[in-house]
């Protein structure tokens, strides 16, 4: 089967072409998202025409930002990152359009099923995904299954609350675990100490140059992470525990974590691997070409 596979995000839009299971080439280009939902279309869509006119195609997987009715392929909310994009029936018009089946997920989903499918989650029937970066975003995986809860939305661990009447957060509420673990939080707090520390790696730079302060920073951060994980690990006794986002391929916080977490749980819980996502951010069109090749299927 040959699909064409494409991840649109706030600014910029990916996309993939696989013959079987071979990935035969991918790109990324601007997605032009904040000039609306329409141009985001045009932008779809000339991509699509571009490829088609070298090489055929049976199925189109599109992943995106948004909340996603991923049986009628319509985006249910959209933030203001993607004006006039609420309720676009993005399956239809396109199917309209290429005349081939067309599938439309979230791309959280389709980074986690890509993990699972293909990535680190390969062959594990219980585990979390969690992803690291502005925010905290998850995934749950029970049985082979994506689970999405009663409203599509499941997952979103980044606002469980590790610190009872804490900071203030987006989503209405105080003390959520993303206002502390996020990578986002760990340069608020390092650049209130020392304003040389403006990104991620500022502060593992400084870490790997042997900075007290930064090895402080970074300690405390870990350990932030580590209170959401314990939680998780408790509710879901996974096998396994996916960390995605970039700064997570910095080795000293896997090592860190996988110690915390041993100390910090019950003998019954130290079955968890905690491990590293496998395709970075190829994860969401690996996670389309399954879904549009059938290879997952939804239960
Ligand atoms: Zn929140």
């Amino acid at each position: 089967m040959k699909i064409i596979t494409l991840d649109i995000g706030g600014t910029a839009m990916k996309y993939a072409y696989f013959d079987k299971d071979i990935l035969v080439f991918d790109d990324t280009i601007p997605s032009e998202a904040s000039l609306g939902g329409n141009k985001v279309l045009e932008n779809i869509s000339s991509i699509i025409t571009k490829i088609g006119n070298q090489y055929t195609y049976d199925a189109i997987g599109i992943s995106t930002a948004g909340q996603v009715d991923s049986k009628t392929g319509t985006i249910l909310y959209a933030n203001e990152n993607i004006p006039y994009y609420t309720g676009m029936e993005l399956k239809k018009l396109l199917e309209d359009k290429f005349q081939v089946p067309v599938c439309v997920e979230n791309d959280v989903n389709a980074a986690a099923i890509g993990e699972a499918i293909y990535g680190a989650g390969k062959g594990e029937s219980d585990f979390l995904c969690l992803t690291y970066g502005t925010g905290i975003g998850g995934a749950i995986f029970l049985n082979h299954q994506l689970y999405k809860g009663t409203q599509g939305v499941a997952a979103e661990m980044g606002h469980m609350v590790t610190h009872p009447g804490g900071l203030p957060c987006g989503c209405g509420s105080f003390g959520c675990y993303e206002q502390y673990a996020s990578t986002t939080a760990l340069i608020r707090t390092a650049k209130e100490h020392n304003p040389e520390f403006v990104n991620g790696k500022a502060i593992f730079s400084a870490f790997d140059h042997d900075n007290n302060d930064a090895k402080r920073l970074i300690d405390h951060w870990i350990e932030e992470i580590s209170y959401g994980l314990i939680n998780l690990i408790y509710i879901f006794n996974p096998s396994l525990i996916v960390l995605g986002g970039g700064i997570m391929t910095q080795s000293y916080i896997l090592d860190k974590l996988n110690k915390i977490i041993k100390e910090s749980t019950v003998t019954s819980f130290h079955g968890v691997t905690i491990a590293l996502a496998a395709l970075g951010n190829l994860a969401g069109v690996y996670g389309m070409k399954a879904i549009a090749s059938k290879e997952y299927q939804e239960k």
